[in-house]
């Protein structure tokens, strides 16, 4: 097969559809080209050829060798250079890249051919020795840290005593004679740390890199950053081999990266950053602080260096044309790395910009609008989970804070925590629950897993493109960058500034809006739910046919729900009005009580109660359906379990603690989770779903009267099996209802069903239709029991299950589709068979995860429910699983 592709120079071998075989950055270099847009020529080793290098023992077939020769040979044409070619050396770089963005994950040789015969005719044909040996020395340092993996701490070191031992601080202050002496010494460092000579042999270098890209896919970071991500292993990376631009060929020379529009806001606005005389990776990089590209950023940031607008402005208005073009081709906004050599500018990478869920809203909404996408286009680009950023409380602006430092605004949202170090305490820290702010001179790639633990980062150094400013802003997780005023030290653990300390532990509040850094907490306020948000889910409830309604027990949730757009309440637990202080002891009355009598009595005293629980619940949604559960767990929980309670629990229910004592032993169960609870709680003690039913309906009419809109409770009786319970437990609530309708003489609406949450009642749905008016798929238990795994005990080996791919995600946050989902499907269609209109939805975990949710689309649901914050996740989701 073909494993070499080619592009530059009038020809692209493949093009933007081509992601999977030539990775992203890969296909879009071959697009950027056919487009005519300036790219140095190259070409694209498959990611195939990644695979096959893995499957034959990391060893490359002879017959890519002579595919490469021609793609060398392609880029020497275009150049009218040649590789290793003493008077007019082709210098390329070697860049991995996979099917999607891995930012910084993957590694990349840049001036790759230079060796001690080509730095001379690099010298010479450029009349710049210094640029020469500038790029030697990057190029060996680079090949050592990558290919060679050898110590970088000793290169760098030796180049700060270089400066040091001339009293310069810059690089760029290194001249030509001092970089040659750099490049022996560097050449020396190799042969101590290798045991061998710096290869000289630009083929040797060439595959000595290439076959670093294809390791650098199986590297502890990549591996990280893929199973934080969802990307299987087995795609592979594909290497891209492209003629080198210089930006550091002096000072009409550059290097940037750019983004279409403001990544962080959505902005319709240039963004980026750049540097004079400067190598592609020094701006990621953050080892100088980059230049603003506009005139308009520099201005609002108050910065001096002039802007490349007021810098460059002839290539900065073709930088500007090359925007407009890759915005109109792509539809997207992009994320861009370019070159000026000289004057003449050269595209680098383009992709779509990753982006806060806020730009995310801003730009699909315009673009929309701006008809350069269509209203279902917008809706399917916003990535529902990522919502959840925006969904969650910002800083109150008229809390006080203690402001210690400020930033760059590098990823939105407010976040309070811990102040820790390094990326292992993050970790461990998160993991017992602690919220962390993890702070970092700068941040690379060996951070990720403490960024991802953290609830924000802090970082002294780098800009707004630096790697914890783009990995944050991939994560949702709030970021300050570039606080250059605080000084951090790792090894003591403080943050120094302005006299102050912060120390390991001490509370840290970050706001990656506005870049300030305070110490201590900060209140916080509700988001604000209208503008792009407003509009973009207008569009999204415009095409979905799901309902979404909210799993709520008090009257806030449900009008938090409400407010997010949730369309009833689809899962209602009355349990959790029982542990309320006052009333938990007439509840352990009604446990304690010896007979029926004995429990009447109790429950006489919660039904008030309870009534006034679901008439302010019926109050806030008004109108809608409201689905309640009667009580579902084991009764034993709701009495004590230390020994030191008892006294004090006997005491107030009135009873002995002997007594009490005794019938906890005697509510002791071996397996609470398939226990005496649910239904069968209701066939032994009818008298408590009595008193659920006859509250809810003398609430709901208690608010038809006062309000003049009835509620529409659907009373759920949980943990069905068999027809005949639910038969038996529908007598007691239309006994209830009749009663409660006589006494007041007026009559409401009202629907009895179920919850199917037990492989039987999947299996016999059929026949429970024949008396549940609605089902209402509780799918947490409904995994638990398919699965036969218990939800509170699997985390010791779930782990394991989905790095072993035994199950694709975890089956308590993401449905398990192929079984639980097969029950589903079964007990739909048997449902359905009997009772045509029979009403059927979803409440649990996953009722809020986009991709059960487009599983609920397919098997023709009527409603998912989710908690109030995740109800607007779950609209969009509903939407995308429409369009
Ligand atoms: P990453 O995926 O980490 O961004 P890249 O392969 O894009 O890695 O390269 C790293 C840096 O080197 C980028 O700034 C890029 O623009 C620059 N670079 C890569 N290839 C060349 C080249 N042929 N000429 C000049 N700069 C290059
Ligand atoms: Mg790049
Ligand atoms: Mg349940």
């Amino acid at each position: 097969g073909q494993y070499v592709y080619r592009f530059g120079g009038g020809v692209s071998d493949g093009g933007k559809g081509d992601k999977n075989l030539l990775g992203g950055k890969g296909a879009n270099l071959a697009e950027m080209a056919s487009i005519g847009l300036p790219v140095p020529p190259g070409f694209t080793i498959s990611t195939a050829m990644c695979t096959r290098y893995y499957d034959e023992g990391e060893q490359f077939p002879e017959s890519v060798r002579a595919e490469v020769a021609n793609g060398i040979a392609h880029i020497e044409e275009v150049t009218g250079k040649r590789f290793g070619d003493p008077t007019s050396p082709l210098l390329v770089s070697v860049r991995s890249g996979a099917r999607v963005s891995m930012p910084g994950m993957m590694d990349t040789v840049l001036n790759l051919g230079l060796n001690d015969a080509t730095v001379e005719g690099l010298a010479k044909g450029s009349g710049d020795e210094r640029f020469a040996w500038d790029s030697y020395r990057r190029f060996i340092q680079m090949y050592a840290d990558v290919v060679l993996e050898l110590d970088h701490g000793a290169f760098e070191e030796a180049l700060e005593i270089a400066k040091e031992d001339r009293g310069y601080t810059l690089d760029t202050e290194l001249a030509a004679d001092d970089l040659k002496a750099l490049v022996d010494e560097y050449k020396g460092l190799v042969r101590q740390e290798w045991g061998k000579d710096f290869p000289q042999d630009v083929h040797d270098q060439l595959w000595g890199a290439v076959g670093a890209v294809f390791g650098s896919w199986q590297s502890e970071r990549a591996k990280v950053y893929r199973r934080l991500n969802d990307i299987p292993g087995t795609w592979g990376t594909a290497v891209n081999v492209q003629a080198m631009v210089f930006g550091n060929m002096g000072d009409t020379s550059a290097t940037g990266v750019a983004f279409t529009r403001d990544p962080s806001t959505g902005e319709n606005a240039y963004y980026g950053e750049f540097l004079i005389n400067a190598q592609g990776e020094d701006v990621v990089a953050g080892i100088r602080t980059p230049q603003y590209l506009t005139r308009a950023a520099r201005e609002a940031a108050g910065a001096k260096p002039a802007s490349m607008e007021e810098a460059m402005p002839e290539v900065y208005g073709q930088l500007a044309d090359v925007f407009q073009t890759l915005e109109r081709h792509y539809r997207d906004m992009q994320d861009i790395e370019f070159t000026v050599e000289q004057t003449k500018l050269w595209m680098l990478q383009t992709r779509s910009g990753k982006r806060t869920a806020k730009a995310a809203l801003k730009i699909a909404v315009e673009m929309a609008n701006d008809g350069l996408i269509t209203r279902e286009e917008a809706v399917a680009r916003v990535d529902p989970a990522a919502l959840d950023q925006l969904l969650h409380p910002a800083l109150d602006p008229d809390a006080p804070r203690d402001v210690i430092a400020k930033g760059l605004p590098a990823s939105p949202g407010a976040a309070s925590g811990k102040a820790v170090f390094d990326a292992d305490t993050a970790e461990k820290m998160a993991a017992a629950g602690e919220e962390v702010i993890l702070v970092r001179t700068e941040t690379s790639p060996e951070d990720i897993h403490g960024m991802h633990a953290a609830k924000g980062i802090l970082t002294a150094r780098g800009g707004m493109t630096s790697h914890a400013a783009v990995v944050a802003r991939g994560m949702g997780r709030p970021c300050v960058s570039g606080a250059g005023s605080v000084a951090i030290s790792a090894k003591d653990k403080v943050i120094r500034v302005a006299g102050r300390e912060v120390r390991e532990g001490d509370i840290l509040t970050i706001d990656g809006s506005t870049g300030e850094v305070m110490a201590g907490a900060v209140a916080t306020v509700q988001p604000e739910l209208a503008g792009d948000f407003g509009t973009l889910m207008e569009w999204a409830d415009g095409v979905r046919r799901l309902k979404v309604r909210a799993n709520a027990e008090t009257p806030h949730d449900c009008q938090v729900a409400r407010d997010f757009g949730a369309e009833g309440v689809g899962l209602c637990r009355t349990e959790h009005m029982f542990f309320d202080a006052a009333r938990i002891t007439s509840v352990r009355q009604m446990i304690l009580a010896e007979d029926e009598k004995g429990r009447r009595t109790a429950l006489d005293k919660l039904l008030p109660e309870q009534r006034a629980d679901f008439a302010g619940i019926f109050e806030v949604m008004a109108g809608l359906p409201v689905t309640i559960r009667l009580l579902d767990p084991p009764l034993h929980e709701f009495l004590p379990h230390e020994e030191n309670e008892f006294a004090e629990v006997a005491a107030a229910a009135g009873v002995d603690a002997e007594v009490l004592k005794r019938r906890a032993a005697e509510l002791h169960e071996f397996n609470p989770m398939l226990g005496h609870r649910g239904v069968r709680l209701g066939v032994t003690y009818p008298e408590i779903y009595e008193m659920q039913a006859r509250a809810i309906f003398e609430a709901a009419i208690d608010v038809a009267e006062k309000s003049g809109e009835a509620p529409i409770p659907e009373v759920m009786i949980p943990l069905v099996a068999t027809k005949r319970e639910l038969d038996l437990m529908k007598a007691v609530v239309d006994r209830a209802a009749q009663a409660v309708f006589g006494e007041r003489g007026r009559e409401i609406e009202y629907l009895v069903g179920t919850m199917i949450e037990l492989p039987r009642a999947a299996l016999k749905a059929g026949e429970i239709a024949e008396s549940g008016e609605f089902f209402s798929f509780g799918t947490n238990d409904l995994t638990q029991t398919t699965l036969g795994v218990s939800r509170d005990d699997a985390a010791r080996f779930l782990g394991a299950y989905v790095e072993q791919g035994i199950y694709a995600k975890d089956p308590f946050v993401s449905l398990d589709v192929e079984g639980v989902g097969e029950l589903v499907e079964l007990a739909v269609e048997r449902g359905r068979k009997t009772r045509p209109d029979i009403k059927l939805g979803i409440c649990g975990e996953h009722g809020g995860d986009p991709a059960s949710i487009a599983f609920c689309e397919k098997v023709g649901l009527n409603y998912v429910s989710a908690s109030p914050y995740r109800v607007p996740i779950a609209r969009l989701a509903a939407a995308q699983a429409a369009l």
